[in-house]
């Protein structure tokens, strides 16, 4: 039975069920001092979770890249968000499930905690105001570098978003929704928090794999829909500059789905494209079909 009332925000610490303001977490969690932490971030439709087994598959590889024991089976984990999820009544949530190494006398040594701190955040997702995709939003390019493979691979999903935030101070800064980083070759890579994608000559562009980019669960899926659709895709590295002349410009993400660009720092840019539109509406499309199936399959687990 749901306890909360409608647009709570309950947080699950280790099972445990707190509101916002009671949860706490130790001064010697090693999330907050060291960011030694993967994370992931999932939204609900109509009591679906979307894509929640490959939300929580990367939270999985997420671990293993950085040596951490989940020390739970993957289904564990999606039993666990469905019984906090139980206990709210909204259909369209927001979560975020983060797990840190846990708690250790202050040391660099991974072998200072041995029970990962396991938190369950869940409030309502509040929907953008209803031009907020007609418009298009505005990006920032920064010169700000999204970390290299080589010092912290983008597709380890961790606690460490520090240049992400300090990137999206120029967004702040500038009135924009979001700002885009480079890789050390100058090349765009990514949103603090989304995927970017151009088009160009009716092509969909999105810088490769390889490019120093969080492989987004959004983005797999806007590829495979341009091939549904007959879009051509190619991964192909693109400066500033190219971003800022194309002919459509779109951002992608879990939360916030298919987002126009209308700007591209002082470059305007036709928002909604054609092509954008078309990829925006085959997503919700695949929104719907996959949580329709999940609920004919009992798979809802409320
Ligand atoms: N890049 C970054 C840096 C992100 O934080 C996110 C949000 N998780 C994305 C891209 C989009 O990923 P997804 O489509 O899996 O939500």
């Amino acid at each position: 039975m749901p306890i909360a009332m409608k647009n709570t925000k309950l947080i699950s610490i280790n099972g445990k069920i707190y509101s916002p303001q009671e949860a706490k977490i130790s001064v010697f969690d090693r999330g907050f001092l060291y960011g030694d932490a993967v994370y992931e971030v999932a939204r609900s439709y109509g009591r679906v979770f979307f894509e929640l087994e490959k939300h929580i598959q990367r939270l999985f590889k997420s671990a293993e890249s950085i040596g951490m024991d989940l020390q739970k089976t993957p289904e564990d984990y999606i039993q666990e968000i469905y019984q906090v999820y139980s206990l709210v009544p909204d259909e369209n949530m927001y979560m975020r499930i983060q797990i840190t190494r846990g708690e250790g006398d202050i040391g660099l040594s991974t072998k200072l905690s041995t029970k990962p701190n396991v938190i369950i955040y869940i409030r309502h997702l509040e929907f953008p105001a209803s031009d907020f995709y007609s418009k298009g939003q505005k990006v920032v390019t920064t010169d700000r570098l999204r970390n290299s493979k080589r010092a912290l691979d983008p597709n380890i999903k961790s606690g460490n978003y520090l240049n992400n935030v300090l990137a999206y101070r120029k967004a702040t800064d500038e009135g924009a929704f979001e700002a885009v980083m480079i890789n050390t070759k100058g090349e765009i890579t990514e949103g603090t928090t989304s995927n970017i994608f151009r088009v160009q000559g009716g092509v969909v562009y999105s810088p490769p794999d390889d490019a120093d980019i969080l492989r987004g669960i959004t983005r797999g899926i806007v590829k495979s829909l341009c091939s549904e659709l007959g879009i051509s895709y190619k991964e192909e590295a693109f400066s500033g500059a190219e971003l800022e002349k194309s002919e459509e410009v779109f951002l992608t993400s879990s939360t916030k789905e298919v987002v126009p660009v209308r700007q591209v720092n002082a470059s305007s840019i036709k928002a909604p494209g054609e092509i954008t539109q078309r990829l925006a509406m085959a997503y919700k499309e695949y929104v719907k079909k996959y949580c329709e199936e999940r609920k004919h399959l009992g798979v809802v687990r409320v």
